[in-house]
C-alpha cells in the first residue's frame, strides 16, 4: 500500500515541477514513506532518518519529509523534539505537499497529519516508479474499521472509505493502454469495499439502501473489472476472513483472468486468541470459509499472516495454531512475533507477557512447519503445466526468467526467446520451498 501511495506522491510532485531521481546523493528532497506495523518497520525508518540527515553535511539544501503511518502516529515529534525531519505528512494530506514544501521553503513548521473521511486520490494518476510495466497495484479503500486490538492502522489511516469504480477503471483503463498485465487491488479489507456515491462506510447504515443507491460491493467491482479487462490478470489484498463473502469466492471462479489467491490472515488458531484479538470469527468458522474456498475453487494458493506471543498465549493456544496449519496446509505464510503498539486497544489493556524468547521459538516452530507444508504445496504441481506471466529475470540467473502462476507460485524457466511480459505455459520438473523450476512447454499466442 505504501507502494501505491508513493506513486501518488510522485504524481502530485511532478505536476509541482518535481523531478525523481534513482540516487538519494544527487536529491534535494528525500520522502520516507513509512509503516508503523511493527516496532522493527520503525525502527529501520529511524536508522534511514539518520542517514539522510548526514548527508546534509555535503547537501546543504537536502530536505527529508517522513510520509505515511509514522507520520500519522508521532506527528511532530520527529520535527520538533528529535529534529530529524523537515516535514510530516500523515497518508491522507499528500495533496497539501506541494503547499507544505513551500512552508519548508520559508522556514515555517510543515505538518499535516489530518485523517480524511473522504479521501482516496482517486483523481490522481500514479505516477508508477521502479516498474517492471507488467504488474501494477490499483488502491480501491483507505483505512479500515475491523479495530483489531493488536493493529495500529485504524489510528494510522483512519476510517474505512471506498473509492469511486469509475475511477478505479480509468485507472485499470490507462494501465491497460500502457501494456500492464496484471493487477492488484488494494485495501487494508478489500472485501468490504462499498461504494454508495462516496463517505465512510460506517454512514452506510441500511441494507435497503442498497438497490436505491446502486450500491457495489467487493464482489460487484471484481465483476466489473474482470469482465472489462478480460486481457488483465487482477489479484487483490488484503482478504479478512469476517468480511469476506461467498459472492466474492463465486466471481473469482466466473471469471479466468481473476487469479486463484487468496491471502487470508488469521492471526492465530486459537479461539480465545482470536476473541481477545477481536478478530470477528471462529476457528470453525475460518475453516468452513477455507472449504468453502477450495469446494468453489479447488486449486486456489491460499497464504496466511500469523502472530506468535500475543498477551495471554499459552502453548496450548500456541498449538491450536500450529494444528490449524496442519488442517488448512497453506501455500505460504507472512509470520510475525507480537510487537505491542503504542495506543492501541491491546497496549492499553494487555500486558505484553510472552517473553521475547518464547515468542521468537513460536515464531520459529510456525514458519518451519510453513516451509514443509510449501514444499508439499509445491510438489502438487511437478509434471504439471502452469500459466505463468513472466515479470522479472530470475534474481539467481540471467538466463532464467521468473514469472508467477494463478496461484501466486513464483516459477523460474529457462529464457529462450520470450519476453517479459508474455504468458507462457511451463512444464514444471522440480522445486523447492519457494520455488517452481521448469522449462516452456509451449508459447500461447
Ligand atoms: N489489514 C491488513 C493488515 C496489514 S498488516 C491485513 O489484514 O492483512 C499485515 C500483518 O501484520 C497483519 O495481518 C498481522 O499479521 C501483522 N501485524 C499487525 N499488527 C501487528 C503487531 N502489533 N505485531 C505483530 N504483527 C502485527
Amino acid at each position: 500500500m505504501n507502494f501505491a501511495d508513493s506513486e501518488v506522491v510522485a504524481s502530485i510532485l511532478k505536476k509541482d515541477g518535481y523531478k525523481l531521481t534513482d540516487k538519494a546523493k544527487d536529491a534535494n528532497l528525500v520522502l520516507l514513506n513509512t509503516c508503523s506495523i511493527r516496532d522493527k518497520a520503525e525502527q529501520t525508518v529511524r536508522n534511514k532518518l539518520k542517514n539522510f540527515n548526514s548527508q546534509k553535511i555535503e547537501n546543504k539544501d537536502l530536505k527529508v519529509g517522513l510520509l505515511g503511518c509514522m507520520a500519522e502516529r508521532l506527528k511532530e515529534k520527529l520535527l520538533d523534539q528529535e529534529k530529524i525531519v523537515d516535514l510530516v505528512v500523515g497518508p491522507d494530506s499528500y495533496k497539501d505537499l506541494p503547499n507544505l514544501l513551500d512552508q519548508v521553503e520559508h522556514n515555517q513548521k510543515a505538518v499535516n497529519v489530518i485523517l480524511s473521511k473522504s479521501e482516496t486520490y482517486g483523481d490522481i494518476s500514479p505516477v508508477r516508479i521502479h516498474n517492471n510495466g507488467i504488474n501494477a497495484f490499483v488502491s480501491i479503500t483507505r483505512g479500515c474499521d475491523n479495530m483489531c486490538t493488536f493493529c495500529v492502522v485504524p489510528f494510522t489511516r483512519g476510517r474505512e472509505r471506498s473509492r469511486n469504480p469509475d475511477s478505479i477503471l480509468r485507472e485499470i483503463n490507462e494501465l491497460n493502454e500502457k501494456g500492464y498485465k496484471e493487477i492488484t487491488l488494494l485495501g487494508q479489507n478489500v472485501d468490504s469495499y462499498l461504494w454508495y456515491g462516496g463517505g465512510p462506510k460506517k454512514d452506510f447504515k441500511k441494507a435497503s439502501e442498497y438497490q436505491k443507491l446502486n450500491a457495489k460491493r467487493f464482489s460487484d467491482l471484481l465483476e466489473i473489472v474482470a469482465s472489462n479487462f478480460t486481457e488483465i490478470r487482477i489479484r487483490f489484498s488484503t482478504s479478512n476472513p469476517q468480511d469476506m463473502t461467498t459472492d466474492v469466492i463465486e466471481t473469482m471462479a466466473k471469471y479466468e483472468n481473476i487469479c486463484n489467491y487468496i491471502h487470508l490472515p488469521i492471526q492465530s488458531g486459537s479461539d480465545r486468541i482470536l476473541k481477545k484479538m477481536n478478530r470477528l470469527h471462529t476457528r470453525q468458522e475460518y475453516l468452513e470459509l477455507i472449504k468453502k474456498i477450495r469446494e468453489i475453487i479447488p486449486n486456489c494458493g491460499i497464504s496466511h499472516d500469523m502472530i506468535t506471543g500475543f498477551p495471554t498465549e499459552t502453548e496450548r493456544d500456541h498449538q491450536d495454531t500450529l494444528s490449524l496449519m496442519e488442517e488448512v496446509k497453506y501455500d505460504f505464510g507472512y509470520m510475525f512475533a507480537y510487537s505491542e503498539r503504542p495506543g492501541t486497544y491491546a497496549a492499553r489493556h494487555f500486558k505484553d507477557d510472552i517473553s521475547p524468547e518464547l515468542k521468537q521459538r513460536r515464531l520459529e516452530e510456525i514458519i518451519t512447519l510453513q516451509q514443509k507444508h510449501s514444499l508439499e504445496r509445491n510438489k502438487r504441481f511437478i509434471n504439471s503445466k502452469c500459466s505463468v506471466l513472466i515479470d522479472k529475470s530470475s534474481k539467481k540467473s540471467d538466463d532464467y526468467w521468473s514469472g508467477r502462476t494463478s496461484e501466486n507460485n513464483v516459477v523460474v524457466f529457462p529464457k529462450h526467446n520470450l519476453s517479459l511480459g508474455d504468458i507462457v505455459d511451463v512444464k514444471v520438473n522440480e522445486c523447492t520451498t519457494a520455488t517452481l523450476i521448469g522449462d516452456i512447454y509451449k508459447v500461447k499466442v
